[in-house]
């Protein structure tokens, strides 16, 4: 009697265990439900998985990665996820979070999307505040957490996202590659593109409040000037430094993103009599932004 007991039941959880099984692998209405943590990976999920993923990002528009902290619904989120997609170059919201979400979550597949892309230094230690705090865990201290504001590097997260959808969902590894090489393709025209508006620009040198754009500028022999100081705006004599320098480099033009304050930014652009631009590392329509981000370069610095 007892045998028969534990064969029904092991008989149970094997017709159970299949029918979980059949139900990813098909191409039904149950969906690969993914969180990121900034807008520009939810639109690399979407455009590598389209309507088989279910994305959501935890850092809202105009949220700032950098001091963000996760509601209780996203944390429900997380809990019921297949797979989180990590920026994983040292971003502070991930470096202060990333172990509370992944143990909500022991089933949850985590894809660091920085896997295989070189750091480069900060260009001033904006990050340094936080990092004092996380100097146990093995990130990369001192390194510019920004990569995906750079094409190439963008091509790297997307075969790391490519690879991790194929990981969940082995039947529709035709359909992820295929994807996945239509965006890299135009991740390659996109800077081949830039990289030919780019090289025109007499003048390089650009100011900016927060110093995102370090990959981007790296690509491009373009040099970023931040105003920001470790996460803080300038003192007035750290500002009067800038617009000497500014002066001296003969910029008219001031960026300044939707994140982060453009009070300093107004200041220095009043001074130089130039204009404060917007330019949004954050946007989640990629190449669409980065469109904008190139015009607003080639218009300003030339
Ligand atoms: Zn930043």
């Amino acid at each position: 009697m007892r045998r028969l007991m534990v064969l029904l039941v092991v008989t149970a959880l094997l017709i159970n265990g299949k029918t979980i099984n059949a139900q990813s692998t098909q191409d039904s209405k149950k969906k690969i439900g993914v969180v990121v943590t900034i807008l520009p990976l939810a639109d690399f999920v979407e455009n590598i998985g389209k309507d088989k993923v279910d994305v959501s990002v935890v850092i809202p528009p105009g949220g700032n990665p950098h001091t963000y902290e996760p509601t209780p619904s996203q944390l429900k989120q997380v809990s019921q996820a297949q797979m989180y997609v990590k920026v994983g170059s040292g971003v502070e919201f991930e470096l202060a979070w990333m172990d509370k979400l992944a143990s909500l979550n022991k089933n949850m597949l985590i894809c660091d999307s920085s896997e295989g892309i070189r750091l480069i230094e900060m260009t001033e230690r904006h990050h340094k505040k936080n990092k004092e705090h996380h100097n146990e865990d093995g990130y990369h201290h001192g390194k510019d957490p920004h990569i995906w504001l750079s094409p190439v590097n963008a091509k790297v997260i997307v075969a790391n996202i490519k690879n991790a959808l194929i990981e969940i969902d082995p039947g529709n590894k035709e359909f992820y590659t295929h994807n996945a090489q239509e965006f890299i393709l135009r991740l390659d025209n996109l800077n081949k593109e830039f990289g030919d508006n780019l090289s025109a620009l007499k003048n390089r040198t650009f100011i900016v409040f927060h110093p995102a754009w370090g990959y981007f500028a790296s690509d491009y022999g373009l040099k970023q000037i931040p105003i920001e100081v470790e996460g803080k705006e300038p003192t007035v004599k750290e500002l009067i430094k800038l617009i000497k320098k500014a002066k001296k480099c003969n910029i008219r033009v001031v960026f300044a993103s939707p994140q982060f304050s453009k009070k300093s930014a107004e200041v220095i652009a009043k001074e130089i009599n130039g204009k404060v631009v917007f330019m949004d590392p954050l946007a989640k329509n990629y190449i669409e932004n980065l469109h904008k981000v190139v015009d607003a370069f080639t218009q300003s610095l030339k």
